[in-house]
């Protein structure tokens, strides 16, 4: 699950904040992360060595505002395990035999609930 999402998510972090996105590939509606502001965006980089520091610091942060922004998509996305995609509440069914994306649930005509 980690990596279905780590796959499917889009990077929309700029030097002062960490997001991220993911689409559902139903209804193509696309959740975004908590922002996450970088701790030294105020900083002024003004030498190469401090430049260095400050990029290896954001990159460290990124990884772990990552690491939150999939853990807090698996609140608002599910994964189908039939066509195996990444879908929001909107789009997944709570069948009677397994749980899985609209799409897949019209094709083998499950009967469900929508996640609420
Ligand atoms: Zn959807
Ligand atoms: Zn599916």
């Amino acid at each position: 699950m980690n990596e279905t999402i780590a796959s499917n998510i889009r990077d929309l972090s700029d030097s002062g904040e960490f997001r991220f996105a993911a689409s559902c590939t139903v209804c193509g509606k696309t959740w975004i992360s908590t922002p996450t502001p970088f701790s030294k965006a105020e900083g002024i980089v003004k030498s190469e060595v401090k430049k260095f520091f400050f990029m290896k610091c954001y990159h460290k942060e990124k990884r772990n505002a990552m690491a939150a922004a999939i853990k807090e998509a698996k609140s608002s996305l599910n994964f189908c395990p039939v066509c195996r995609s990444l879908v929001c509440d909107d789009c997944f069914m709570i069948c009677e035999h397994d749980d899985m994306c609209i799409d897949c649930a019209s094709y083998f005509h499950e009967k469900g609930e929508r996640v609420d």
